[in-house]
């Protein structure tokens, strides 16, 4: 599971995804948009429109699934409801994992049952470029005991484990830059894929009115 606001999707979602699958022989990587993240702002455009970008930069992608389950549930979209119920799906032996970027895993205690996450799956931090900012105490101590420095250690058991992973294809790019080019009408080209930008254009989305 990797989920977030996507919005918009762009590459460094994409190409995280595809390398984790890679790194982790994960046989699927879902993208869950969330429809109302507990701890941020309203998103900059509806739902429905964030899972249309997704779905078209995901593509023929092999491996990756846009993945809806949190767009239909009342209430905010906190993660330990959709590891329960992917895990419902997939049975109790299954290796579930959650990756987040490090800028996310910071306020990870800050989260609804942080200690369930664990319960439900396998935590997995990407590297991001520009965010190094040390653990706060709350989350050392929610971490503490269960670092893996090894996939297969790691993927030996379905669920409990942190692993922190650094990526080859590092990327600087995030939905807040491309929200700010995009309201002030620069480029955003090589920043996401072809289709997301040209249904961002057409639709006149994340512009200034
Ligand atoms: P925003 O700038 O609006 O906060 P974002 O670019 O961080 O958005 P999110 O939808 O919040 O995108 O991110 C979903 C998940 O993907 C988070 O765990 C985030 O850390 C991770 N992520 C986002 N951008 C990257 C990137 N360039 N490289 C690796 N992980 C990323």
């Amino acid at each position: 599971m990797l989920g977030g606001t996507f919005d918009p999707v762009h590459l460094g979602h994409l190409r995280s995804a595809v390398e984790l699958r890679e790194a982790l022989a994960l046989d699927r990587v879902h993208l869950i948009p969330a429809k109302a993240p507990p701890l941020r702002g309203e998103p900059s455009v509806s739902p429905a429109e964030r899972l249309a970008l997704l779905r078209l930069g995901i593509g023929d992608t092999p491996g990756l699934v846009a993945d809806d389950r949190e767009l239909w549930r009342e209430g905010p979209s906190y993660s330990a409801d959709t590891l329960a119920s992917l895990r419902e799906e997939l049975g109790s032996e299954a290796r579930l994992v959650m990756a987040l970027g490090h800028d996310a895993f910071l306020r990870l205690a800050d989260w609804h049952a942080p200690q369930r996450l664990f319960e439900l799956a396998h935590l997995v931090v990407v590297d991001r470029p520009d965010h190094q900012a040390a653990l706060p105490v709350a989350l050392r101590d929610l971490v503490a005991g269960r670092e893996s420095d090894d996939v297969d250690a790691l993927m030996a058991r379905p669920a409990g484990g942190l692993l922190r992973l650094r990526l080859p294809s590092r990327m600087a790019i995030s939905a807040t830059e491309l929200r700010r080019r995009l309201a002030r009408g620069l480029s955003v080209r090589y920043l996401l894929p072809e289709a997301v930008e040209a249904h961002i254009m057409d639709h006149n989305l994340y512009r200034r009115s």
